[in-house]
């Protein structure tokens, strides 16, 4: 039997089939069983924007899941999250870098990062600028973070029907990344997966178009 979070990863899979990327299943808010339908169709990589969420659905489901850390990360709370966390897309200040670094060293692991860019029109949104992302990464100041392993970028489009807007953020975002050697680039969502990967992304993390509409 093949339940319609199967039928929809499967479609997914066949659209981008043609590019070499990860698929992070945005798994927030829904429940464990409807995680364990698209882990038992293959899937492996599960992102949650909560550290409660996060540590609660790692400690349960299967220990092969790589859980992704995709929302804003508060300092306070990184010490929960690093037992579990495959990968924090959301690091957006060199403060909460130390943060993970300090508590990753504590239990002498070294954590996966991404830092990301704030390539947005809207402010809301969290992230380096571009000016303060290469200030870090020409600094060297990174070498001082032995725990924390910087795999690349991450960074959200604004939330606009107007794709050629989208697809210019992406690409900015592309050429930025292009300068470093860096192995992973997060980018594009349900409504715009397939533009990110046209435009470079790697990694997409999407949620909807897999588990269906969230309603909180
Ligand atoms: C919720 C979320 C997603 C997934 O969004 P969908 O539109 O449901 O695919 C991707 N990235 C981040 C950072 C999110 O918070």
């Amino acid at each position: 039997m093949s339940s319609s979070i199967q039928s929809n990863l499967e479609t997914i899979l066949t659209t981008i089939s043609g590019y070499e990327c990860t698929l992070v299943a945005v798994s927030k808010t829904k429940p464990n069983e409807l995680i364990l339908e698209a882990y038992d169709a293959g899937q492996r990589d599960f992102g949650e924007n909560k550290v409660q969420d996060l540590v609660a659905k790692a400690e349960v489901l299967p220990k092969d899941i790589k859980w992704h850390m995709i929302g804003h990360l508060q300092r306070n709370k990184v010490k929960y999250i690093v037992p579990f966390v495959h990968l924090i897309h959301g690091v957006d200040s060199e403060k909460l870098l130390k943060e993970i670094n300090k508590q990753a060293s504590k239990i002498d692991q070294v954590i996966n990062c991404l830092l990301q860019v704030h390539i947005a029109s809207e402010d809301s949104k969290f992230g380096f600028s571009e000016d303060e992302l290469n200030e870090l990464l020409v600094s060297g100041r990174l070498n001082e973070y032995a725990h924390v392993s910087i795999k690349g970028l991450m960074g959200m489009a604004t939330f606009t029907q107007n794709m050629e807007q989208v697809g210019e953020e992406f690409a900015r975002l592309k050429k930025v990344y292009d300068q470093y050697d860096m192995q992973t680039l997060s980018m594009g969502m349900s409504g715009d997966y397939l533009l990110a990967l046209e435009k470079g992304s790697n990694m997409i993390r999407v949620g909807t178009a897999i588990f269906g509409k969230r309603n909180l």
